[in-house]
C-alpha cells in the first residue's frame, strides 16, 4: 500500500469530510486507505506513488475515450483561452445537443446541467409538472443520484455503505416514491393496479449499473413502455451510466425501447460536470422558459464541460470506434472468466457495450438486487486488493459496474490478465 496515500488520506481526514469529496471513493467497503492518483493518460493511471494501473473506473464512466485525451485536451484548453462562462448562450451548447440528437433520436429537445444527480432531479418535477400527479416509481437498486425522493432502496453508495435511505429526507418526501423489484414488471403491474392514477413517472436504469452490472430483461423494459403507455405515467430512461456505454445510442438503442424522457450525465461531458435532460419535444417545453416548470441554473451548459463533452463524443461516434471497445470488452470478460474456471473460482460476468459486471457467485440467474447481495462479498474483497496491488484498479465495492474505454488496448488487456491468473490462484 501507498505511503503517499496513506499521508494525504491522513491530512485530508482532516480538513474533507471523510477525506473524500463522494462517498463511494472511501473505500469502506473493502477496507484500507483510498490510492491517491495524480495523473492518468489512456488506459494507464498513475497513484502519487509513481505505481501504475490499468484503470477499470474511468472516474465511474465519464472517460469513454480514455485520460487526457488529446483532443479532448486541446478542446478544453482552446476553449478556455477564450474565456470559461458567459452566462449567455454559446454555439458549443447547440453542438452538443445536436450530436445527442443524432445519436438518440427519442430526443428531441435538451436542457443541459451540471450533473446527473441534477438531470434526475429535474426529470422528476417535470414529469410531475406535465402529468400534473405526484408519485414516482423507481426500483430497488438503481440509483437515480443523491435526489431526495429517490434516495428510497438507492444503489451505489448507498447500498455500498448499508445506508437505507438517509436522514435529513423527510418522509412526506418519500411517501409519494414507489419501489418495485428491478426486473419484476408484475410487481410494477399490482403497483399500478393501485396507484396507476397518480403516477407521474417511471424511472428505471435501463442497464442497471450501481448495483454491479444488471442489464434488464428486455420484456421488462417493453412492459414498462406498456404500462406507460395505458396509464398516462412518463417512462423515464436513467441513461446517466448507461449512455454512450451501452450502445452508442445508450440502452434504449440497445432495447430498441423509446423512453419519454432520457438522463444523461457522465460520458456526455467527458470528464467535465455536465448532465443532460432530454426527450420528447411536448414534455421537454414545459420547463422554463417555454412551460412553467422551472429549472435553471448558473453554469449549466458551460463551455468547458461542452467542448470536453463534444470532443469525447465526436471522437466516440467515429465508425468502429465504440465498436472497437466493445469487443475489447468481451475478450477482457471471457479472459477473465477462462482464468476464473482454471482457478475453481464460480465467476459470472455481464457485459452491456463499455460496461460490465463480475459476480462471485455459480447462479446462473442475477437479474436483481438480492441476487447481487447473495454474492461472495468476501471474495470480492480479496480480489479487489489483489488487483489492486497488481496494478489494476476496479471500483472499491461489489455494488459498482465496470467501465472500459477505447484506449484500453492490448497491453491493458495482457497486464489484466496476467494479474487476474495470480489473484485468482490465491482466492
Ligand atoms: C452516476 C449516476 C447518477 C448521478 O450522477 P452524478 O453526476 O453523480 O450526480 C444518476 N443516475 C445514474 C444511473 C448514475 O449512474
Amino acid at each position: 500500500m501507498s505511503n503517499r496515500s496513506e499521508q494525504l488520506f491522513t491530512e485530508a481526514q482532516r480538513h474533507l469530510v471523510g477525506g473524500v469529496n463522494s462517498a463511494v471513493r472511501a473505500f469502506r467497503s473493502v477496507g484500507g486507505t483510498p490510492v491517491f492518483m495524480r495523473r492518468g493518460e489512456g488506459a494507464w493511471i498513475e497513484d502519487v506513488d509513481g505505481k501504475q494501473y490499468v484503470d477499470y473506473v474511468l472516474s465511474y464512466g465519464p472517460l469513454a475515450i480514455g485520460h487526457a485525451h488529446p483532443e479532448v485536451v486541446r478542446a478544453i484548453c482552446d476553449t478556455a483561452a477564450s474565456g470559461t462562462s458567459f452566462g449567455a448562450p454559446t454555439e458549443l451548447e447547440t453542438e452538443l445537443a445536436v450530436l445527442v440528437r443524432e445519436l438518440m433520436p427519442g430526443i428531441e429537445r435538451i436542457r443541459m446541467v451540471n450533473s446527473g444527480t441534477e438531470a434526475c432531479m429535474s426529470a422528476v418535477r417535470l414529469a410531475r409538472g406535465y402529468t400534473g400527479r405526484d408519485r414516482v416509481l423507481k426500483f430497488r437498486g438503481n440509483y437515480h443520484g443523491h435526489v431526495d425522493a429517490l434516495l428510497v432502496e438507492a444503489g451505489s453508495g448507498v447500498l455500498t455503505l448499508g445506508i437505507p435511505g438517509s436522514p435529513g429526507v423527510p418522509a412526506s418526501v418519500t411517501e409519494t416514491t414507489l419501489t418495485a423489484p428491478f426486473n419484476d414488471i408484475d410487481g410494477v403491474r399490482q403497483l399500478f393496479a393501485e396507484y396507476g392514477d397518480s403516477i407521474a413517472a417511471v424511472l428505471v436504469e435501463p442497464v442497471a449499473g450501481n448495483m454491479n452490472c444488471i442489464p434488464a430483461l428486455p420484456a421488462f423494459l417493453e412492459g414498462l413502455r406498456e404500462i406507460c403507455d395505458d396509464s398516462g405515467a412518463l417512462l423515464v430512461f436513467d441513461e446517466v451510466m448507461s449512455g454512450f456505454r451501452a450502445a452508442l445510442g445508450g440502452a434504449q438503442a440497445w432495447y430498441g425501447v423509446r423512453p419519454d424522457l432520457t438522463c444523461l450525465g457522465k460520458v456526455i461531458g467527458g470528464g467535465l460536470p455536465v448532465g443532460a435532460l432530454g426527450g420528447r419535444a411536448e414534455v421537454m417545453d414545459m420547463l422554463a422558459p417555454t412551460g412553467p416548470v422551472y429549472q435553471a441554473g448558473t453554469l449549466s451548459g458551460n463551455p468547458l464541460a461542452m467542448a470536453s463533452g463534444l470532443a469525447t463524443l465526436r471522437n466516440l461516434a467515429r465508425p468502429d470506434v465504440h465498436a472497437n471497445a466493445e469487443a475489447w470488452t468481451g475478450r477482457l470478460l471471457t479472459g477473465l472468466r477462462e482464468r476464473a474456471d482454471r482457478a475453481g473460482i464460480p465467476l459470472r460476468t455481464h457485459q452491456a457495450g463499455t460496461m460490465f459486471g463480475l459476480f462471485f457467485t455459480d447462479s446462473d440467474r442475477v437479474i436483481g438486487f438480492e441476487d447481487v447481495a447473495n454474492c461472495d462479498a468476501e471474495r470480492f474483497v480479496r480480489f479487489f486488493h489483489g488487483m489492486l496491488e497488481a496494478g489494476v484498479y476496479l471500483a472499491p465495492s461489489a455494488f459498482e459496474a465496470g467501465f472500459v474505454s477505447t484506449a484500453h488496448d492490448e497491453a491493458a488487456l495482457s497486464h489484466t490478465l496476467d494479474a487476474a491468473e495470480r489473484v485468482f490462484a490465491d482466492l
